[in-house]
Parts: structure tokens; C-alpha cells; sequence
């Protein structure tokens, strides 16, 4: 190998090794066996064929040692021949082999990687809703793929690296010791001078990189924030300018100067290496010559010395900086492990079984229930991944007890934070009560299997997620099977059909975060026939608070009515439309139920659901509508007893 490029070598293993220096704990070695197993034939096979690779790797010098002995003792030109023959034919054998150990370490490191890959994705999907809501996505994602490189790397780099220099070491040594073992002894005093300054230069390297880089980063946000249209509004309205541009500037200075310096310091690193081994070069023939004169050392040893001492260099300060390599990878290894360690809270039970047939009940008995705290659903360890917040561990639900018959509607009511939601995120089990217990037709959540819990029930969300995909792909997540007319009478009963037929791609538009923009209420009635599609027998249905223009409303409104038709159904709502065709409002607040009733009997009462319906139902036609309602009321009121006309604040009522 070519001093130069063992060098850079050299900087660069040590320079990698630096930024990884962490401990590790002893069980991590075992599992990374259990990870290795299946790929132990084709590791055997790579042992093997590096050892191989080393060792034709030490023959050619010898044998050019030869052909110069030859030459110079006046041997026949056939045995030149041969040797240099032979020389070829090592040369090709080397080629081969390289290949086929560079295919052997790549697919063990690349079906390493696949398997951590589909085993953290399997398990990271199993997690429960907490986990996510408490994870930082971005930094999770690239954590993972960052680590299971890392982790790919101890087995194809570090591996094949350290195997195949530590036989490539100790055979050259041999070798080399057996020639002249004075010659041998001087190369390795010089050593030192090779492997020391790599690694002090290795750190200052990995310091000056983390700092470009943090500026790098520092520019990078200013960039994507002061350049985004609303920032860039901000800066032209009240910004300074010329202080942004001099910030920049000092930045992209010192990133500049960073490049120049870590330009130079490798540099010199590289030029005093290759100083030093063409010193040590000069030693071997100076000293190699010497010794040949005086007869006691054959000439060609010294053309095979010299050919060796390149072989020696690399692979000991590949080594010198090895062992950090080897731990950086554990502990890549080890944080993959660690997420694979959360264990999920929410698991199907063995004996699990389906929900029984028929029409649903839904039952909530005694039910508390207070969100995870983080150190139940996340990583401590995990910082950069997960943001711990402090929230948690408080309970939110104080015992919530109701029941809706099947094909019931339920209505929940009540102001913002009241525990609404949470009662909704019960029923899917995207959380588990803490006690009490919910029930589908008299059983258990817990007692049910997940793909039965998901085909009973639907849930429609405000915000409707849909995936960066086609609109037939969204609509198939609901049921896979399902053929293009299923599709299309979905999409009709949802009041979709011709919105979709007149796009350009119909169902192949790629619709979500990226893709054709779908208006709020369209968004929600392809969620809507989405929720048609699968056909639930329970609908988990949570209104949509944000205004909706009049068709849009009217469209989205009648696709509900199609949606809920004969099923159970719990809904979060927001509409007087929706309260008044229910069979029971529960009236929630601060996580109880604090009235319950049908829409006349709770009116009736003058409670609580009477003071949320004069404010809360916000739309125009249901504020309309309430206020015509309530003035009735009122003057019944007032007929009744002596509330008088200020029981109703006109303010209140129309807007
Ligand atoms: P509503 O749907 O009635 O507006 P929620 O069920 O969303 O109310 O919220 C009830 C309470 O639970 C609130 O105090 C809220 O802050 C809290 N809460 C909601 N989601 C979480 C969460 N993921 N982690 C911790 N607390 C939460």
C-alpha cells in the first residue's frame, strides 16, 4: 500500500474513532451474537479468505526478494521467469479474492443492517400512542438509521478491519523478523512517531469538524427560518438586516477558516507520516545495505524488507485505533438495543379473542385514567430522541361510567380540556384506563384481539390524517380488498365522487402532506368514506371545531349522517345537530360526567349543557337556530318562574 494512502487511512479511522467514545454493557456482546448467527457460514467463509488475502499479500515481496536474488546470483533466466509467473498469478488470485471477501463483508453488514432495520421498525410500530406523542419523529428516525449503520459497521469495516490487519500484522512481522530481525526492530522504534501524532491529530480533526459543522447547522436554521415567506415578511417588517447579514458572515467566516485549518493540519499530518516512512525506508536500505555488503543479509531480503515495511505501517496504526472503533459501534448496537427494550404497554393478551357478532354496545365502567408519565413510554438514555416533557402521570379521567346500546348515538359535550378526547382514545386502546374497565358488547378491551378492535371500530378525526399517497391507496387502508366500484360508492356516499372524477388522476392523485392540496371539508369526507369503506360497527366520530364554508358543511354534515346511520357511535360534538339526534349527551367536565340526559331533559334542567349550548355551538346556522331556541325557552322560563330576560345574554346567542 502506498505510504500516502495509508496515512489518510490512518487520520481518518482515528478520526471517526474519536467522535464514538463511550462504555458499554456486557449483555450487548451476546445479542450481537444472536444478530451475527444467521450470517455464520458466510462469516466463517470471510475469516477464512482473509487469512488467505494476507497471506499471498506477504509472498509477492518475498518472491520479488527472490527474483532479485536470482538475478543477482546468476540463476537461469527460467527460474526469473517462473518466480515473476508466479508473482502474476498471485497477483490475479489476490484480485479474486478481494472480491469475493468484499461481496462476503458487504452482504453480512448489509443483512445486518436489514435485519436491525425490520426488527426496530416492527418493534417501534408496536409502541403505544404515548411514545410517539412524546417523540421527537425526525430525530428518532435518523437516530435509528444513524445507529444501525454504526452498528452495521462493527461487522463489514471493523471487522474485516481489524481480522485481516491483525494477520496481516503478525504474518509480516514474521516474515520480516525472519529476514533481519535488526532491520525488523528499527522499523518498529520508529513507530511511534507513525501512530501517536495520528491520534492527537485525529482529535483535533473530530473538534475542528464538530465545530464547522455546528455552524453549518446554525446557518442552515437561519436560512430555512428568515427565508420562509413568513419569516422573510417578518425581517422586511421589522428586522435588521444588516445585523442578519454580519451574523451570517462572522459564521460563514469562521467556516471558512475552520476549512483552511483542518486542510492544513491534515497536511502536515500526511506529509510527516509520509516523511516518516520514507525515513524508515532509507533506514532499510541504508542499514539493509550496509548488512548486505558485509555478506550477512541477501540482497534480495532487502528489496523484500522494503516491500514489507509498507505492509507493517498500515495495518498498526489502523489498529492503534481500532479498539475505539470497535466500541463506537457497540454503542450503536446498544442504543438500537435500547429501543428495542421499551417495552410496548399496550400488548394483545394470548387468549385474546374477537368481539362477539352483532350489533356493538360500548361500556364505560369506573373508568381513571391518567396519561403515561415519560419514563413509563420513553428513554431517559434516549435524550436526543425523545423529549421527555413533564406532563403525565396526573389523572385526567375520575371515574367515567355511561353506556350506549347498540346503534346508539352518544354525544360527549363540554368545554376544551375536559377529557373528551381521552374518553375517545379509550375505546381503540390507543391508551389502557388505569382502572375500571371499557367494554365492546360486554368485553373487555383487553380481552380482544387488535385486528378485531379495528375492524368494530372507525374513528374519525378532526384533522384526518392521510398519507403522502394516492387517494386510492388512503381509501384502500381501510380495506385492501376492496374493488374500484366499492371505492367510487364510498366516495359517492362520502359527497366526494364528482370532486375526485374531475381530477386529472381521479383516484391515482397523490393526496397528504406533499400532495394535491384537499380543502378541510374534503380532507374529512374522504376520512369519512374512508370510515364507509371499512364499514366499523362502532363510529368514534370527533366534529370538526374549525370552520367549514357552507357546502363544504352541508356536504360534510350529510356524509356523517350516511357514516353514523345504524351504528353505535361515540362523537365529540361541536353541533347542535349533532347533540339533538343523540340518544344521551354526557356533559363532561374536568374529567367527570356532570350531567347526562337527552337534549330536551338537560335543556330542561337549566345546567351546565344549557350554559354550553347558549355559548359553545359555534356555527352560524346552529347559533341561529340555539338563540331562536333559547329565546323559547326563555319566555317559557320567565312564564314558568322569575329569571327574568337576562338568563339569556342576546350577545351570546347571535354573532
Ligand atoms: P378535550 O378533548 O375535552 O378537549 P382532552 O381529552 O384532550 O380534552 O384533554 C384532557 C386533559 O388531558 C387535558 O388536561 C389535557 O391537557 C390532558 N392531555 C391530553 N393529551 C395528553 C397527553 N398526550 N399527555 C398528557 N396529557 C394530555
Amino acid at each position: 500500500m502506498d505510504m500516502e494512502v495509508t496515512a489518510w487511512h490512518a487520520l481518518h479511522s482515528t478520526m471517526t474513532a474519536q467522535q464514538g467514545r463511550r462504555r458499554f454493557s456486557r449483555g450487548t456482546l451476546r445479542r450481537i451474537t444472536a444478530f451475527a448467527r444467521p450470517h455464520r457460514r458466510h462469516l466463517v467463509w470471510f475469516l477464512v479468505l482473509s487469512t488467505a488475502t494476507a497471506m499471498l499479500a506477504v509472498a509477492t515481496p518475498l518472491l520479488a526478494g527472490r527474483v532479485v536474488d536470482a538475478i543477482v546470483g546468476g540463476d537461469s533466466a527460467s527460474l526469473v521467469v517462473r518466480l515473476s509467473g508466479l508473482i502474476a498469478v498471485i497477483a490475479v488470485a489476490e484480485a479474486a479474492l478481494g472480491l469475493v471477501t468484499r461481496w462476503l463483508s458487504a452482504s453480512i453488514g448489509e443483512g445486518l443492517i436489514l435485519d436491525l432495520r425490520t426488527t426496530v421498525y416492527d418493534h417501534v410500530q408496536r409502541m403505544p400512542i404515548a411514545f410517539f406523542t412524546r417523540t421527537r419523529t425526525g430525530a428518532l428516525v435518523s437516530r435509528l438509521n444513524n445507529d444501525v449503520i454504526g452498528a452495521q459497521r462493527a461487522f463489514s469495516d471493523t471487522l474485516s478491519g481489524v481480522v485481516s490487519n491483525i494477520v496481516t500484522l503478525l504474518l509480516t512481522l514474521v516474515v520480516m523478523l525472519g529476514l533481519s530481525w535488526q532491520i525488523t526492530l528499527i522499523a518498529l522504534v520508529l513507530l511511534p512517531v507513525f501512530v501517536l501524532p495520528a491520534r492527537r491529530v485525529g482529535r483535533r480533526l473530530a473538534d475542528l469538524r464538530r465545530e464547522g459543522a455546528d455552524h453549518n447547522a446554525a446557518m442552515g436554521t437561519q436560512m430555512t427560518e428568515r427565508f420562509s415567506a413568513p419569516g422573510a415578511t417578518l425581517v422586511k417588517l421589522m428586522g435588521r438586516p444588516a445585523r442578519e447579514s454580519a451574523e451570517f458572515a462572522t459564521r460563514a467566516r469562521r467556516v471558512r477558516d475552520i476549512g483552511v485549518r483542518s486542510a492544513m493540519v491534515q497536511t502536515y499530518f500526511v506529509t510527516a507520516l509520509t516523511l516518516v516512512s520514507a525515513l524508515a525506508l532509507a533506514v532499510v536500505y541504508g542499514l539493509g545495505g550496509f548488512l548486505a555488503l558485509r555478506g550477512q543479509l541477501e540482497p534480495g531480503a532487502i528489496v523484500s524488507l522494503a516491500l514489507l515495511l509498507t505492509r507493517l505501517y498500515a495495518p498498526l496504526t489502523a489498529l492503534s485505533g481500532a479498539h475505539i472503533e470497535v466500541m463506537s459501534a457497540l454503542v450503536s448496537f446498544e442504543r438500537v438495543f435500547e429501543v428495542l427494550d421499551l417495552k410496548p404497554l399496550i400488548t394483545e393478551k394470548p387468549d385474546a379473542r374477537a368481539v362477539p357478532e352483532g350489533p356493538v354496545s360500548v361500556e364505560f365502567d369506573s373508568v381513571r385514567f391518567g396519561y403515561p408519565s415519560a419514563d413509563k413510554v420513553s428513554l431517559a438514555s434516549l435524550e436526543e430522541v425523545a423529549t421527555l416533557d413533564t406532563r403525565g402521570g396526573e389523572e385526567v379521567l375520575h371515574g367515567i361510567s355511561f353506556r350506549a346500546e347498540p346503534g346508539q348515538m352518544v354525544a360527549l359535550v363540554g368545554s376544551s380540556g375536559a377529557g373528551k378526547s381521552t374518553v375517545a382514545q379509550l375505546l381503540p386502546r390507543l391508551y389502557d384506563t388505569d382502572s375500571g374497565a371499557v367494554r365492546l358488547s360486554g368485553v373487555d378491551v383487553r380481552e380482544l384481539t387488535a385486528a378485531s378492535l379495528r375492524d368494530v371500530l372507525g374513528m374519525v378525526t378532526q384533522d384526518g390524517h392521510l398519507f403522502h399517497d394516492t387517494i386510492r391507496a388512503n381509501l384502500l387502508l381501510a380495506k385492501p380488498e376492496a374493488a374500484e366500484p366499492e371505492l367510487w360508492d364510498a366516495l359517492r356516499r362520502a359527497r366526494l365522487e364528482d370532486l375526485i372524477a374531475a381530477l386529472p388522476d381521479g383516484l391515482d392523485t397523490v393526496v397528504g402532506e406533499r400532495g394535491y392540496r384537499l380543502s378541510g371539508g374534503e380532507r374529512q369526507r374522504l376520512t369519512i368514506a374512508r370510515l364507509l369503506l371499512a364499514h366499523p360497527r362502532v363510529v368514534i366520530l370527533d366534529e370538526a371545531t374549525a370552520h367549514l364554508d357552507n357546502t363544504s358543511e352541508a356536504a360534510v354534515q350529510e356524509a356523517l349522517t350516511e357514516a353514523l346511520d345504524g351504528r353505535t357511535a361515540l362523537v365529540i360534538a361541536h353541533r347542535l345537530s349533532t347533540v339533538r339526534a343523540a340518544d344521551l349527551i354526557l356533559v363532561v367536565e374536568d374529567g367527570r360526567i356532570v350531567e347526562r340526559g337527552t337534549h330536551e331533559t338537560l335543556l330542561a334542567a337549566d345546567g351546565r349543557y344549557a350554559e354550553l349550548y347558549r355559548t359553545q355551538f359555534t356555527d352560524s346556522e346552529d347559533r341561529r337556530e340555539a338563540a331562536e331556541e333559547a329565546r323559547r325557552a326563555d319566555v317559557e322560563g320567565a312564564r314558568s318562574s322569575d329569571s327574568g330576560p337576562d338568563a339569556v345574554p342576546e350577545s351570546a346567542l347571535v354573532n
